[in-house]
Formats: C-alpha cells, structure tokens, sequence
C-alpha cells in the first residue's frame, strides 16, 4: 500500500529498523549519512537501495530539511554504488518513488539502483 509522503516520519518503518540493526540487510556500503543494500526482492540483477541514516520520509523532506552534508554524502553514495557494482559501466537507472501516486512502499527515502540488463521504460 503506497504511503503519504507527507505523514510524519514513522520510526518503526522496515528502513529504520535495518539502519539500527534491528535487521539484517546485505550492506553493499555504508557512510557517514547513508546505507546502501541490496533490495531483497531484485528487479534487476543489480537491484540496489541507497537510503539516509537520518530520518525523511521521502525526497521532499529530504531536499527540504537535510543539511549540506547529508545530501553531499548521499549523492555521493549513490554514484558510488553505482561504480561499486559494474552498473556504471553499461549504464543504469535511478528511481525515487515518492507519497501514493509515486507508488512509495516503504516511508524512507530510498533511491533504488537498478543496472545489469538493458531496462524497460518503467521498473519498480
Ligand atoms: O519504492 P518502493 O517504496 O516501492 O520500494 C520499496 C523497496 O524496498 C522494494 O523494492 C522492496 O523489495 C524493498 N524492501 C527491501 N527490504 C525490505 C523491505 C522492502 O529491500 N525488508
């Protein structure tokens, strides 16, 4: 069931749970502000979720309320998981579903890296 990307920030959220290791995830990297894992149900043979530590719900309160710092170390994260996992090397995809039309499950921001096969218009 997609979510409001509007509601407070929920700390019981799955993605809150594996940033304090309440759960297990299959880190590919981990930085000062960010997590990156793979998703546990892979649409692509590089399916892979960069997540904040801190807690947004999704793009907006992420690019409205992080610091300089949060959103530098996370975009960094991005590319370079994309570099760690070959996706860079034949090109690749990024996707933030954000709020119920977006179609966002999980009410942290995740940016979903997807590499690995030629990708359709649409995944995820
Ligand atoms: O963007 P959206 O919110 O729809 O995506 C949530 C993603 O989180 C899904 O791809 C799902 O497979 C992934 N997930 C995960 N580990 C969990 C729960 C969800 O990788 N424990």
């Amino acid at each position: 069931m997609p979510i409001d990307a509007k509601a407070p920030y929920d700390p019981a959220n799955i993605f809150a749970r594996i940033i304090r290791g309440e759960l297990p995830n299959r880190t590919v990297l981990e930085t000062e502000h960010s997590l990156a894992f793979h998703d546990i149900n892979p649409l692509a043979p590089i399916h892979v979720l960069v997540i904040p530590k801190g807690n947004y719900v999704s793009w907006d309160d992420f690019t409205e309320k992080a610091s300089e710092a949060e959103i530098t170390d996370f975009v960094r994260a991005v590319g370079q998981v994309a570099r760690m996992t070959g996706a860079d090397a034949q090109g690749y995809r990024l996707l933030s579903n954000v709020g119920k039309r977006g179609g966002q499950e999980v009410p942290h921001l995740h940016v979903h890296v997807f590499g690995g096969q030629p990708l359709g218009p649409m995944l995820a």
